[in-house]
């Protein structure tokens, strides 16, 4: 597939795109899309240094005129959103809608961070001394890297951009193997949007830099001591590789990993809602969001109808290229997500389940390269050891409950902690879910499924996710530090909790 026609509308030099050793493949039809050049030690050291000359010019800069840069960034997100979109339908595979919300997302988390960048507010504190002030002050942080997975290309990487630049970071952005050009297209948006800056002369030049290259960038990038916080999306594994590398420098980490997110379906349920909800949550992304609906917890009561219900939902799915406007479920990342996709199902079977529907590959004659598949709805007895796997493809496990402590508690019983939800009329089953004694996750909804967060919300999850929180809310406070400070304005030099010492 050619789609130097696409990078050229978005600004990328497409000279730059071949003849290097790091394929990129698109998985609409598994065709090579650019050969580049990966980035080596050097490229990452010299990336860091020149982060950190921008570090000392952009702290110094007001946070309203650093928000004035992302404002202008939205506005080159807005204009160029369809092709942006289209380029990730075919790096990512992502169909054309949820391509576009993509980008939606990053405008939106663009015009959130506008706004906090003039309310970074700190705290006034009431000292215990007269005449003295104590208060909080935030400050910019340093460099910020962010590592980045192929399923949200562009906008996991808008997150945390937006927010660190108003919050006066500069950013090194290692994107996904899987997904450089994406990466690419952003960053010569993104020198647009500065260029147009009236201030932008004040402005240098390395406030994004986009790093292309596999795991070994992430370590050393992980290792680097000139990087105060590391913020990496991606799976568990990745997470488990990286975290102690942050750790031992005493590093600050925003992590971002895998999820297995249930739904609880009531007896008191709305069902056409529950089940268009579940279709969209275990099938949209071709089940390849951190966020996909995983396992279904219903009623027993309901149990047989709910499955019936998706059975025939799943049948009249349309599966296809992620360019034909049709398509609601587009391919599979690669032929090693397919190949976990198929041992799952067969370690379900091993261990109780029954594939209701789906799991098979499809359109093979069409696409030999590329790898479709039909979701796949596994009714299993109980919650065993593959369920509480997060295996990432369209496998959604359907599983019954009789009392709602036990549908909280499989809710709860698997080592990640991102997104729930449940379905029920009853405000009593509603609020004990999203209480101290409900759902352990950081995402926990009522009415809706599991996925499609917005950015108003801090987004993350506890336990094995991670526990970073990226977005909105106060989320911006990881890319800051935090200073107290307590100014004496008396003659006096009074010491606090009444020590006496010396006077
Ligand atoms: P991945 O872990 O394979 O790769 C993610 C990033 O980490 C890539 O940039 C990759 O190069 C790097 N990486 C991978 N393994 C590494 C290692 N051992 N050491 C250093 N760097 C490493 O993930 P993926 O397949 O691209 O994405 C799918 C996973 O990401 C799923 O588990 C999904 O749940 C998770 N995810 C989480 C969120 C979230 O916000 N919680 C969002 C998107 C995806």
């Amino acid at each position: 597939m050619d789609v130097s026609a696409l990078l050229g509308q978005l600004g990328v030099d497409i000279s730059r795109l071949h003849g290097g050793p790091l394929s990129v493949f698109t998985p609409i039809d598994g065709s090579a899309l650019a050969a580049l050049t990966p980035h080596g030690p050097k490229d990452i050291e010299a990336a860091v240094e020149e982060a950190e000359r921008t570090f000392r010019q952009l702290r110094a800069m007001p946070a309203p005129k650093r928000g004035e840069l992302i404002r202008l960034f939205g506005n080159e997100l807005r204009a160029h959103k369809a092709v942006l979109a289209e380029l990730v339908c075919v790096e990512a595979g992502k169909i054309r809608q949820e391509a576009l919300g993509e980008v939606q997302e990053m405008i939106d988390i663009c015009d959130f961070a506008v706004g906090l960048s003039r309310q970074l507010y700190g705290l006034a504190i009431a000292s215990e001394r007269p005449l003295h002030r104590m208060q909080e002050q935030w400050h910019p942080l340093g460099p910020v890297a962010v590592i980045s997975a192929f399923n949200f290309p562009v906008a996991v990487w808008a997150w945390n951009f937006a927010l660190a630049v108003v919050c006066g970071d500069p950013v090194l952005w290692k994107p996904s193997e899987k997904t450089p050009l994406s990466a690419l297209a952003c960053q010569a948006l993104w020198l647009r949007a500065s260029a147009r800056a009236a201030v932008v002369s004040a402005f240098p030049p390395a406030i994004s830099q986009v790093l292309i290259g596999g795991r070994e960038l992430s370590e050393q990038l992980a290792r680097h001591p000139k990087i105060p916080l590391v913020s990496a999306t991606g799976s568990c594994a990745m997470g488990r590789a990286l975290a102690p590398l942050i750790a031992a420098r005493f590093g600050r980490a925003l992590l971002e990993l895998g999820g297995n997110n249930a739904m609880i379906v009531a007896p008191s349920a709305d069902l056409r809602l529950a089940v268009r909800a579940t279709l969209f949550a275990a099938v949209g992304t071709a089940g390849q969001r951190c966020t996909s609906l995983r396992r279904l917890i219903v009623h027993e009561s309901l149990y047989d109808r709910v499955i019936e219900q998706l059975r025939s939902a799943y049948a009249a799915l349309s599966i296809g290229s992620s360019l034909s406007p049709e398509t609601l479920v587009g391919p599979l990342i690669d032929a090693g997500s397919f190949e976990r996709m198929q041992a799952a199902l067969q370690v379900a079977r091993e261990q109780g389940g029954r594939v209701v529907y789906g799991g098979e590959r499809v359109l093979e004659a069409q696409s030999p390269d590329a790898y479709y598949v039909q979701p796949a709805l596994v009714a299993m007895p109980s919650q065993t050891a593959i369920v509480q796997q997060e295996t990432f493809a369209p496998i959604l496990y359907v599983l019954p409950y009789r009392e709602l402590d036990a549908a909280i508690e499989l809710n709860n019983a698997v080592e990640q902690g991102l997104s729930s939800s449940i379905f029920t009329n009853d405000v009593r089953e509603a609020e004990l879910f999203v209480s101290a004694m409900g759902s352990d996750c950081g995402i926990a909804n009522v009415n809706i499924g599991p996925s499609g967060a917005e950015i108003g919300g801090a987004f993350g999850g506890e336990k094995a996710t991670g526990g970073g929180r990226e977005s909105g809310s106060d989320a911006w406070k990881s890319y800051m530090r935090r200073a107290t400070n307590t100014v004496n304005y008396s003659s006096e030099l009074p010491l606090a909790q009444g020590v006496r010492f010396a006077d």
